[in-house]
């Protein structure tokens, strides 16, 4: 176990975390309307107001396969949000090394540093057969 961050702005990334997963939240409830059902967009808009509801979750079980981009990046940033409750936040997952300040501020939700990143989409690659 870590101990949380201290060398940087852990509230300050909450708000940048929690102003995107709203912005996505609304994008997504756009979305929807433009499918013209009401059913759907007001789903969303009672998912977005408590925190512990899962909006990610929620958007699974629509099955909605166009919203796939949208729910994995709300998926990640609800993840990062559970890292700053739990004094995760900023520090690699795989790795336990900090995650250096300018990565978080160009990718807020993420929970690898750049190395364990790249090691991970390498792993990935090497995993999908190639043709
Ligand atoms: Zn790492």
């Amino acid at each position: 176990m870590h101990e949380p961050r201290n060398d940087i702005d852990l509230s300050r990334f909450e708000g940048i975390l929690k102003r995107r997963r709203k912005a996505i939240v609304d994008d997504i409830s756009r979305e929807l309307e433009k499918h013209e059902d009401q059913r759907f967009a007001d789903l969303i808009q009672q998912a977005a107001d408590p925190d512990d509801r899962s909006v990610a979750d929620l958007l699974v079980d629509l099955n909605l396969s166009e919203l796939n981009r949208d729910v994995e990046e709300l998926r990640a940033i609800e993840y990062a949000l559970a890292r700053v409750r739990a004094g995760s936040y900023g520090i690699c997952r795989a790795c336990g090394e900090p995650i250096p300040e300018e990565r978080l501020e160009a990718i807020p939700e993420t929970p690898l540093c750049v190395e364990c990143q790249s090691r991970a989409e390498e792993a990935r690659d090497a995993r999908t057969p190639s043709l």
